[in-house]
C-alpha cells in the first residue's frame, strides 16, 4: 500500500514538473497571504515583497522598485505599470498617457486597502484580464505599504510614533521624505490615490478629494461631481455602496463631516502640488468585502483616467499653470485661516442611529460639512525675502523641492514685513511646542537693504502654493508652526519699543533681482 502510495507521488510529482515546465508560473495563480488564509490573516511584510517579486518575474508589464527605506530600514515597495514598460518619470511624462499613483498603509493598523493594492497588482500585471488592458492607455504606480513599521506593529504612527498623515508639509520622517520626494515630486502623477480604513457603515468604501482654500477648486469639483459619481457606479454594478468620508454629524443628522481641510493631510497636498488628490477610506466591514470594494474602486479611478483623459488633463495643467501664472503677476488672495461650512448642493445617504453593534439605518437628504471658508487672508507677494539666518526655515523648503534663489550683491528692496504682536506655544502632533504668532492686520511698506547670501523665494513656480503656505506665518502649516523660524523670531516685547518685525518679508511687484538659484 506504501508502496504503491509512493509510487503515485512520485509519478503524480513528474507531472506536476513536466506541466510547470511546460507553462510558466502566471501572476493569476499567485495569491496573496490574505486569499490563502479566507480573508483572515493580512499579509506580512516578508509575504508582500515575495509576491511582488513573483509577480514581477511573470509579467512584461510591471517593474518592481523601491521609493525608499522605513526608519528601521524596511524596503518600501513600488511597481510600476505601463505598455510599453516604461521605467522613468520622463518617459511616462512623453507618453501622453495620464499617470495614476495608488498607495496605502500610511496609517500602520491601516491595512485593508494595501491588500485590495495587492490584488490590483496582480491583475494589472496579468495578460488578459480587465485592469491589464488599461495599461495601452495609462501609468500606473501601486505602493502598497508606505509605513512598514507601523504596520508591524499596527500603530497609526511610524516606529517613531509621528502620524504620517500629517506629515506632508513638515517631512520630518524618512517614510514621507520618500513618497513625496521619490513618487510625488518625481512622477508628478495627475491623479493619487491613498488607502485607509475609516468612514461609515453601511458603505463599503468612502472618498474625500481636497478641502482647503488655497488648491485649485476645479479639482475638488473635479472629484466631488465627476470622480466619485464614477466610483459610486462602478461599486453599485459590483453589488458595493460608496459615499463621502467619514460620517453623520451626532449633533445634527443632516450633516455628514469630513476630514482635515490642512495640507499636511494626502489628498489636501495633492492639490496644493497641483495633482488630484482622493483618499479613499474603508469602513468597518468582513474582511473580504473591504479588500474587494477596494478593488473594484481603484479599478474605477483607473478606468475614469482612460475615458477622461482629456478632462483629467485640462484641470491638472491648468492647476499647475495657474499656480505659476498667479504667482508671476502677484495676483489674487492666500488663504490664511479656514474653516468649514456646509456645501450648498445636497446627498442622500443612509444615517446609522441606534447601537454601534445593531444600527438603524435612516434615509436622510444632508448636507456635506467640508466646503472650506476663508476667515482670513493675505495678499499673494511676486516672492518671499528670508534672511540669510533663515536655514531651517531653507531647509523646509528644500525638503519641499522649492525653488529658491540667493542674493549675489547687497540689494535694496521695497518690502512689506508683518508686525509681530505675540508668540504662542501649543503642543502638536510631535511637536510639544508648535508656534502660533499674532499679527497686526496692517503691513509696515518700507526699503530694506539686504544682505549678499539673502534667499529670494518666488510664487510662481509649480510648487507655488506650498511655498506661500509654508512662507505666509498665520496658516497651519508654516515654517513658523513647525518651529523652523524659532532661533530668527524677535524677542517680545521689544526692548525700547517700537514695532516688532516678522522675518518673513513680501517683495509684492514683479522685480528684477541679482540672484543665483541656490543648487541643493
Ligand atoms: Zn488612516
Amino acid at each position: 500500500m506504501d508502496r504503491l502510495r509512493n509510487q503515485f507521488c512520485s509519478w503524480f510529482i513528474a507531472l506536476v514538473a513536466v506541466a510547470l515546465f511546460a507553462v510558466p508560473v502566471t501572476s493569476q495563480l499567485l495569491r496573496t497571504a490574505h486569499e490563502e488564509s479566507g480573508f483572515e490573516e493580512y499579509t506580512s511584510y516578508a509575504e508582500l515583497m515575495t509576491f511582488l517579486q513573483e509577480v514581477q518575474a511573470s509579467s512584461e508589464d510591471m517593474l518592481l522598485s523601491s521609493f525608499g527605506r522605513s526608519m528601521e530600514g524596511k524596503l518600501q515597495p513600488y511597481a510600476i505599470f505601463s505598455r510599453p514598460l516604461i521605467t522613468q518619470p520622463w518617459e511616462a511624462m512623453v507618453s501622453g498617457k495620464p499617470i495614476v499613483l495608488i498607495y496605502a498603509n500610511v496609517h500602520g493598523g491601516e491595512k485593508t486597502l494595501r491588500e485590495s493594492s495587492l490584488l490590483l497588482v496582480r491583475e494589472l500585471a496579468t495578460p488578459g484580464t480587465e485592469a491589464n488592458g488599461y495599461l495601452k492607455d495609462l501609468v500606473v504606480l501601486v505602493a502598497p505599504s508606505v509605513n512598514l513599521d507601523g504596520f508591524e506593529r499596527s500603530t497609526r504612527g511610524n516606529a517613531r510614533g509621528v502620524d504620517l498623515n500629517r506629515d506632508y508639509m513638515k517631512l520630518e520622517t524618512p517614510e514621507m521624505r520618500n513618497l513625496v520626494q521619490n513618487l510625488l515630486h518625481t512622477w508628478h502623477p495627475h491623479i493619487s490615490v491613498d488607502g485607509h480604513n475609516g468612514g461609515s457603515y453601511p458603505y463599503n468604501i468612502t472618498y474625500q478629494a481636497n478641502s482647503h482654500a488655497t488648491p485649485d477648486p476645479a479639482i475638488t469639483d473635479l472629484c466631488d461631481f465627476e470622480i466619485f459619481p464614477y466610483i459610486e457606479k462602478k461599486n453599485e454594478a459590483a453589488g458595493f455602496r460608496s459615499f463621502w468620508y467619514s460620517g453623520g454629524s451626532r449633533q445634527d443628522s443632516t450633516v455628514w463631516t469630513g476630514g482635515g481641510f490642512d495640507p499636511r493631510i494626502s489628498r489636501n497636498y495633492a492639490a496644493f502640488i497641483n495633482n488630484v488628490g482622493i483618499l479613499f477610506e474603508s469602513p468597518r466591514q468582513d474582511r473580504q468585502t473591504g479588500a474587494l470594494a477596494g478593488l473594484v474602486s481603484f479599478k474605477a479611478v483607473l478606468q475614469y483616467a482612460i475615458e477622461n483623459k482629456d478632462r483629467l488633463f485640462e484641470v491638472v495643467n491648468g492647476a499647475r499653470f495657474g499656480t505659476i501664472e498667479m504667482g508671476q503677476r502677484a495676483q489674487g488672495m492666500i488663504a490664511v485661516q479656514v474653516e468649514y461650512g456646509l456645501e450648498e448642493w445636497t446627498v442622500n445617504y443612509d444615517f446609522a442611529s441606534g447601537p454601534r453593534d445593531n444600527p438603524t439605518l435612516v434615509p436622510i437628504t444632508g448636507r456635506l460639512l467640508k466646503k472650506p471658508i476663508v476667515l482670513k487672508e493675505r495678499r499673494r507677494p511676486y516672492a518671499y525675502i528670508l534672511e540669510p539666518k533663515a536655514v531651517n526655515a531653507i531647509e523646509m523648503l528644500k525638503a519641499q523641492d522649492v525653488l529658491i534663489e540667493v542674493l549675489q550683491e547687497d540689494t535694496e528692496i521695497e518690502i512689506e514685513a508683518y508686525q509681530l504682536e505675540g508668540i504662542e506655544h501649543n503642543a502638536e502632533y510631535d511637536h510639544p511646542a508648535a508656534v502660533t504668532v499674532l499679527l497686526a492686520d496692517e503691513t509696515i511698506t518700507q526699503r530694506r537693504s539686504f544682505k549678499k547670501g539673502t534667499f529670494v523665494i518666488r510664487t510662481g513656480q509649480i510648487m507655488g502654493r506650498v511655498a506661500a503656505h509654508l512662507l505666509e506665518p498665520e496658516t497651519n502649516d508654516s515654517v513658523v508652526r513647525w518651529n523652523a523660524m524659532d532661533a530668527v523670531l524677535p524677542r517680545l516685547p521689544r526692548e525700547g519699543g517700537g514695532p516688532s518685525i516678522m522675518p518673513i518679508f513680501k517683495l509684492m511687484q514683479p522685480t528684477v533681482l541679482p540672484t543665483k538659484v541656490l543648487q541643493y
